[in-house]
């Protein structure tokens, strides 16, 4: 990385090196991707080290960072174990939505032990006709005097067989209009009438996505997370931050394979010279090296400004799309130009691509990343408007 240094983050970035030593991170990941199932042993691991709930407020258990030192974190994390661990620790940060509407025993009984590792918590939005247009969720809500009463299916689900509980993105019976009818329950999935189902995956594979089925789930009236009607506009701005530190995950392990073919083309021989002799070789090298630079100067001032208060949905967007097409460009290069042991499982970039490659489509497809940022460039005057695009 060629980015300036965030003062003050030495000892956490010195805890994330012993983390991953100590918890053989970079091996686990290799292993996660062979034998898929959730790391809970390495998620106590990094929790205990302080690498879980990296933006949550200290108050809630997690560290309080800012959106920048959190993103060189997870940058470091990446770089030195792959994908797997960095999306662990950012896992409260895709609960944020709990953590800022939820009740305090909503909080005390999942949110606080998501932060300590020791409780997973999925999210459960896509649905089979409800994807990059989000806001036609049509999973439906009964409401009840006793409470809810939930039935519909949600698809693509990561952590589908083994979250504990899930918040899950609903449509009330009166909340037809697109956004403003979606509501947000803490469902745990051990209730009667939950069937999850994994359906396995490219890469990340530790995740275990799959299916999750709601037929008449009964849930109490505390179940609601913030008001009825109002999830679609929770969603939106956690989604933009998610977004932003994803993109320094993408980089980190991009940066890694990077880093590796440059010194594996200026050790091995092939017609009797070095590998970067070959211009066929170098030249990519060198563009990927420039485009790997860009990319981070860009999600990092994007980090910085939504610090400042300054952020926008569109960069941050921009920001994922950019770091994974950066990325999987110089993974590829890695995989083209380690031969055959790079097209094996013998080194560590065919997982890489794989896991990466998620990045296009997983919290929000690239297109509809240039959807949103399109829509802050040409906005169309006040009309509600999807997340994922719409
Ligand atoms: C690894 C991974 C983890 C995930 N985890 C979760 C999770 O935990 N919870 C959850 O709810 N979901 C999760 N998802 C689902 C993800 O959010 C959706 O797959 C994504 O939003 C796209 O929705 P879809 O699959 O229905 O594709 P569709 O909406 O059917 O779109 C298919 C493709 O069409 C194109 N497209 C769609 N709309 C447009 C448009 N307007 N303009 C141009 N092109 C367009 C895009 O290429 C898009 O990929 C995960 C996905 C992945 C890959």
């Amino acid at each position: 990385m060629n980015l300036p240094e965030v003062p003050g983050l030495e000892e956490r970035l010195a805890a994330v090196d012993r983390v991953v030593e100590a918890a053989h991170l970079a091996e686990r990941s290799r292993e996660l991707d062979r034998a898929p199932a959730f790391p809970r042993e390495e998620f106590r691991a990094l929790a205990g080290a302080g690498l879980v709930g990296l933006r949550t407020p200290t108050r809630l258990g997690g560290q309080g960072l800012p959106m920048r030192a959190a993103g060189r974190l997870l940058y470091r994390l990446a770089q030195r174990s792959g994908t797997t661990f960095a999306k662990l620790s950012l896992q409260p940060e895709f609960c944020s939505v709990l953590a800022e509407r939820g009740t305090p025993e909503q909080i005390a009984e999942s949110f606080r032990p998501l932060v300590r590792g020791e409780r997973l918590i999925g999210n459960h939005v896509t649905e089979p006709a409800a994807g990059s247009d989000a806001a036609a969720i049509a999973l439906s809500v009964e409401r009840t005097r006793e409470g809810y009463v939930l039935n519909g299916t949600k698809s693509e689900a990561a952590f589908a067989v083994d979250a504990e509980a899930a918040i899950v993105y609903g449509r009330l019976a009166d909340g037809t209009d697109r956004d403003a009818g979606v509501t947000a329950f803490l469902v745990p999935q051990h209730l009667p009438g939950i069937r999850r189902e994994i359906v396995p995956d490219l890469g990340e594979r530790w995740m275990r996505r799959g299916t999750v089925r709601y037929a008449g789930v009964r849930l109490p009236l505390e179940a609601r997370i913030g008001e009825e009607g109002a999830a679609f506009t929770y969603l939106k701005e956690e989604l933009t931050r998610e977004r932003a530190l994803l993109a320094m995950i993408y980089l980190g392990v991009g940066r890694a394979s990077w880093t590796e073919t440059v010194a594996h083309v200026g050790a091995r021989s092939a017609f009797g010279r070095p590998l970067h002799h070959q211009q066929a070789v170098a030249f990519p090298l060198v563009e990927d090296g420039a485009r790997l630079d860009a990319a981070e100067l860009y999600a990092d001032r994007v980090l910085a400004d939504l610090d400042g208060g300054r952020g926008h949905d569109g960069p941050a967007a921009l920001a994922k799309w950019l770091a994974t097409e950066t990325a999987l460009s110089a993974i590829d290069h890695a995989i083209q130009f380690h031969g055959g042991r790079g097209y094996s499982s013998a080194l560590p970039h065919e997982q890489r691509w794989r896991d990466v490659r998620s990045g296009g489509i997983a919290h929000g497809p690239s297109e509809i990343m240039h959807v949103v940022a399109a829509r802050e460039l040409w906005p169309r005057g006040g009309r509600a408007s999807s997340p994922t695009g719409d």
